[in-house]
């Protein structure tokens, strides 16, 4: 072996990734990121996330592995799965999933048969593509039947969903989403999923980092299995945990994980996902939830000051989902013109919305990057009015467009060098 293998860093050996990752961290520095599933990890994170135990092989589970030489491996996800018990106050944690989605996958497997009922929230309401979307596994193998939301209110229509249970008697009945900005009454689905005789899931993939930090009320005490990814609120490696509080299920969890849906375990990962724990029972991380909070709840108020209207009326959590069909701009349209000021946001379809996503009328809106970076509510304000500023600017005069462009180019410059990143 080359000396050069083992001392090489990236920017001598692979010039073309190095430039690639140099020009991902400008941009994630040089941008306000209002991706509402992003996040800024620690440095001490990527430490983990960047170490050899990615070298290491491990099947199984700690003090059950089927390879020698686990014991660093065994501290490692031993620690991610006490420090998620804690957090969380559950009795059983798998901390292996490669991500939200498989986490998801691996409590189908463990529970559900090919054309099983389930009953999830439905994708334009909030959904996500892993609780039963046609082109994802969960809707070509089993048979998803989906509640919606309140056309007034933009919340969920329990009422709907208990007498869609009823009807259909899932097997499993889903709470979660990726666009869903409310609270979800875990006491009254737990009473529905009772009354249908199904398994109770709630995927808390988004807000799981407010659980963590007490901000937002915790499904563990009503569901019979919580999943979530660590990725989001909680800021740290791109992965999935599922937990739950009964043993029996955990005993069809475990071998659902493994050797069920996935192989070996990223132990890179894993670590990662151990630090993002460990931080999250600082009481540091539970300022930064509250503070979560109440910069999406602000940022939401600002934009329906200045006439832009937010679906269900605000939120109680770090989404804002925004109608911008009420400035007359498509998603799409709204999602290229922040862009334009190195604002970062994702078209979405909102309740009832058109199933082309090029007629999306949403546009989704988190405050989770942005408090990570140190933004108040000051800067929350700021962003706001500039959000508007560019949505009026956008239905007027191009001249004008261009100046309020270049404007705000300029007030998000000073921003983001005010509160940098991985300086
Ligand atoms: C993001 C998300 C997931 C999936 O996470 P991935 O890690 O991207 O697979 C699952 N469920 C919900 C509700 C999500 O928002």
């Amino acid at each position: 072996m080359t000396k050069s293998y083992f001392h090489d860093h990236l920017a001598v050996r692979d010039p073309l990734i190095f430039n690639a990752l140099e020009n991902e961290k400008k941009r994630q520095q040089g941008q306000i990121e209002l991706i509402a599933s992003e996040n800024s990890v620690s440095l001490a994170s990527l430490d983990a996330l960047g170490s050899v135990i990615t070298n290491k092989t491990v099947e199984g589970y700690p003090g059950k592995r089927f390879h020698g030489g686990a014991d660093f491996a065994d501290v490692v996800e031993q620690a991610a799965i006490d420090r998620a018990k804690e957090l969380f106050g559950c009795g059983y944690v798998n901390v292996q999933p490669h991500s939200g989605t498989q986490a998801n996958q691996a409590v189908f497997f463990a529970l559900l048969q090919r054309g099983d009922v389930v009953l999830s929230l439905d994708l334009a309401a909030g959904g996500h593509l892993s609780h039963g979307a046609k082109p994802n596994q969960s809707g070509r193998w089993f048979t998803i039947v989906s509640y919606g939301v309140d056309r007034e209110t933009g919340r969920i229509d329990y009422d709907n969903v208990e007498a869609l249970a009823l009807e259909h008697k899932p097997k499993l009945i889903i709470s979660g989403g990726s666009s869903y900005p409310r609270e979800i009454d875990f006491p009254r689905m737990r009473e529905i999923a009772d009354k249908a005789g199904a398994t109770y899931l709630v995927d808390m993939a988004h807000f799981a980092g407010l659980v963590a930090a007490g901000v937002h009320p915790s499904p563990i005490p009503h569901a019979d299995i919580v999943t979530c990814t660590t990725t989001k609120t909680l800021r740290g490696a791109r992965g999935g945990l599922v937990m739950t509080n009964r043993e029996d299920l955990f005993k069809k969890l475990q071998p659902a994980v493994f050797p069920g849906v996935q192989g070996s375990a990223h132990l890179a990962t894993i670590a990662g996902k151990a630090v993002c724990l460990g931080e999250a029972l600082t009481d540091e991380f539970k300022t930064y939830g509250a503070n979560v909070k109440a910069n999406a709840r602000l940022l939401a108020e600002v934009l329906q000051k200045r006439g832009v209207r937010i679906v269900s009326g605000g939120t109680d959590t770090h989404v804002v989902l925004v109608d911008v069909s009420s400035k007359g701009l498509t998603g799409q349209e709204s999602q290229d013109v922040l862009s334009a000021i190195n604002i970062t946001s994702n078209k979405n379809p909102i309740p009832f919305d058109s199933a082309k996503p090029s007629e999306w009328k949403g546009l989704r809106l988190g405050s989770s990057a942005g408090t990570t970076r140190g933004f108040g509510a000051k800067e929350f304000e700021v962003i706001g009015n500039l959000i508007a500023d560019i949505f009026d600017a956008q239905a007027g005069a191009e001249a004008a467009l261009e100046e309020v462009i270049a404007k705000s180019r300029a007030t998000v410059a000073k921003l983001v060098a005010e509160f940098p990143i991985y300086a």
